[in-house]
C-alpha cells in the first residue's frame, strides 16, 4: 500500500459522528501540530461507542467533551476512520491538545495482549501518513504514556506512569522504527505527497 492508496482507504465519518449539543469545538491552526499521539480505547468500544462516551459526562469533563477525543480511529479489522478535521482541538492529552493530533485503536490493552496484526499495521501506516501530511518528525510520534504530566510524571526523581496507553505490550521505539521505514519507502516513491 502506498501513500495515496492508504489515504484513499480512509473512511471520512467526520460529518456523521455526533457532537456535543451545546459545546463549541475549539479550533487551531494546523501549523501548530508538532506531535502525533497514539492511543487505545482500553475498552472494547468501536468508534461510535467511544464518541458516545466522550460526549456524555466522563472522566475528562463532568459535562462531556465537545466532540470525540480522537482525530482518527482504527477498528480491530483494520478499518481506518477520519473522525475530526485537523483544525479541531480535541481533548485527548490535556495541556498538549493544541499542538498534537491523536489517533486511537480499538484495543482493550489487557495484560499480555497485542492488537490484531491488520490493525497494528494500519496504526503504522496511519502514523506514517500523518507525520508526512503534517510534517511531524518520527521522533515526535509518541504514545500517550510518553507525554509529560498526562502520561507520566516525576516524583523524587522517579518516573511514574499515569497511563499505559496505547498498551504496555506496544514497544513504542519499535513502532517508531516501523513508521520510519514506511515513511522512507513512501517518500522514495516520489509521490506528490507534500
Ligand atoms: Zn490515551
Amino acid at each position: 500500500m502506498n501513500f495515496t492508496e492508504f489515504e484513499n482507504s480512509i473512511l471520512d465519518i467526520s460529518q456523521e459522528l455526533p457532537v456535543h449539543p451545546t459545546k463549541e469545538i475549539p479550533q487551531r491552526n494546523t501549523e501548530e501540530i508538532d506531535k502525533i499521539i497514539f492511543h487505545c480505547t482500553a475498552q472494547p468500544w468501536n468508534v461510535w461507542e467511544v464518541t458516545d462516551y466522550d460526549l456524555k459526562p466522563n472522566h475528562i469533563d463532568e459535562e462531556g467533551c465537545p466532540c470525540i477525543t480522537y482525530s482518527y480511529f482504527i477498528e480491530k479489522d483494520g478499518t481506518v476512520y477520519k473522525c475530526l478535521e485537523p483544525e479541531a482541538k480535541s481533548w485527548h492529552v490535556g495541556k498538549w491538545n493544541a499542538t498534537s493530533l491523536g489517533f486511537c485503536i480499538n484495543f482493550e490493552a489487557l495484560p499480555e495482549t497485542f492488537p490484531p496484526k491488520v490493525q497494528f499495521q494500519k496504526a503504522v501506516f496511519l502514523a506514517a501518513y500523518l507525520s508526512i501530511k503534517f510534517k511531524v518528525e518520527t521522533k515526535n510520534v509518541l504514545g500517550h504514556r510518553e507525554l509529560l504530566e498526562t502520561g507520566f510524571y516525576y516524583e523524587n526523581g522517579e518516573k511514574i506512569l499515569r497511563k499505559e496507553c496505547p498498551g504496555i505490550s506496544i514497544n513504542l521505539d519499535k513502532f517508531r522504527m516501523e513508521v520510519e521505514i514506511v515513511k522512507s519507502k513512501w517518500l522514495s516513491q516520489k509521490l506528490d505527497v507534500i
